[in-house]
């Protein structure tokens, strides 16, 4: 007798849960981690999965041979941001194992290779890099390049691999593996409203927006906060402001999102006035046309402003991630499986999903979050629409991996 859905789910509450915050601390390779990865393990082992772990630290559970080839594979990640709700990733996993059960319950017969997986280091939480797994996987992250990422105390990857029991020595692009793989279908929580307001319980990926980092460092010059009259400063924290403003304003116009999240103020003194403020924005947009619109009249605005108060401007691209869209086909198929009136929905997150987009077929469904919070305790999604993911994706696995 497997565990249901329910039973999964309070099986990994407890594990790496704050008992502060109420969030979750599930980072690469720590004690929570290894947890995660055990369970993973006995549900692959109670449903009688070949279970493996690959070398790059992803787990796989098998239903079939995976030497057969063009394997259906579905799953997510069980690691969490800092204080990050329940749902993201882990409603992935635990409804992979559940559509198994249900098509097995189904009683339908399998003509493709199934495999279940958990892919490691996803967040990024530790090391600072996103899906670390997918990227190691697909080659879009290379050994020497992992072996140079360190987190927070200055333990490298490989350390914190070896010493939770991993061997590092093989990591990197694993065409073996891939060359398995048919179609990779992720299952996520949806970290956004669309469905909310479209009052649809499952939703299916379109594209995962275009977005990157910019920093705009704003100069002026540093004076007395109480003796420098108002007219003989240079304060950049006012063309700082003002281009948060800007951002927001140039947002809503281009249908993207804009934020800045991030400051550095130089002294940082409260009765001095800022040398230097350092802004970073993050933007994504749902084309690589609205996001450069959005950038471009952000940093034209941010120029007038620096201008206007005799301050100097400087901005830097520092990261830029171009737009991933999923495979039309599978996309397509998708679609037709569920019954043609789910809708199709961009998203400004990154998952392995798209990661993996550049090397195999790939596909998400999502699941209604009424708040459309992430990356938070509030995390939410209802049982209900939980239950309609599951189902979701056992039609969807249904129709690609059996008769
Ligand atoms: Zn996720």
């Amino acid at each position: 007798m497997t565990s249901s859905f329910q039973e999964m789910w309070a099986d990994l509450a407890p594990i790496g849960r704050d008992a502060g915050s109420g969030g979750y601390r599930r980072f690469a390779w720590t004690e929570a981690d290894r947890d995660c990865r055990a369970w993973f393990r006995s549900e692959a082992e109670a449903r009688g999965l070949t279970y493996e772990l690959d070398r790059n630290g992803n787990q796989w559970a098998w239903l079939g041979d995976p030497a057969a080839g063009d394997a259906v594979v579905t799953g997510s990640h069980l690691d969490s941001v800092p204080d990050g709700g329940a749902f993201d990733g882990p409603l992935g996993v635990v409804s992979a194992f559940a559509a198994l059960d249900e098509l097995r319950h189904r009683g339908v017969e399998f003509t493709r290779p199934l495999a279940l997986t958990n892919f490691g280091d996803e967040e990024g939480a530790r090391f600072g890099l996103a899906c670390v797994g997918s990227r190691l996987t697909a080659g879009q992250l290379s050994k020497e390049q992992a072996y140079a990422l360190k987190d927070g105390d200055g333990v490298s990857l490989p350390a914190a691999m070896e010493a939770a029991g991993h061997d590092p020595s093989s990591l990197g692009r694993d065409d073996e593996r891939l060359s398995r793989i048919g179609a990779y279908v992720e299952l996520h929580v949806e970290q956004g409203r669309a469905l909310d307001l479209s009052g649809d319980a499952v939703g299916i990926a379109s594209a995962i927006w275009p977005h990157g980092r910019w920093r705009f460092d704003f100069r002026g010059e540093a004076n007395h906060a109480g003796t420098t009259r108002l007219v003989d400063r240079r304060d950049p924290m006012l063309p700082y402001a003002e281009t948060v403003l800007a951002a927001r304003r140039e947002a809503e116009l281009a249908g993207a999102v804009a934020t800045f999240g991030k400051i550095a103020v130089e002294p940082n003194g409260v009765n001095a006035i800022p040398s230097l403020v350092r802004g970073w924005l993050d933007s994504r947009a749902p084309s690589p046309d609205d996001l450069d619109a959005t950038v471009t009249a952000i940093e034209k605005a941010a120029r007038e402003y620096a201008d206007r108060h005799g301050v100097d401007l400087d901005v830097v691209r520092e990261s830029f991630t171009p737009v991933i869209e999923f495979e039309h086909a599978l996309r397509d198929e998708l679609g037709r499986l569920l019954g043609g009136s789910v809708p199709v929905l961009g998203t400004g997150a990154g998952h392995d999903a798209g990661i993996l987009s550049s090397v195999i077929p790939t596909a998400m469904l999502f699941v209604r979050n009424p708040t459309g919070v992430s990356h938070s305790p509030a995390e939410h999604a209802a049982e209900d629409d939980c239950v309609a993911g599951v189902r979701a994706l056992a039609d969807v696995l249904e129709g690609l991996a059996c008769r």
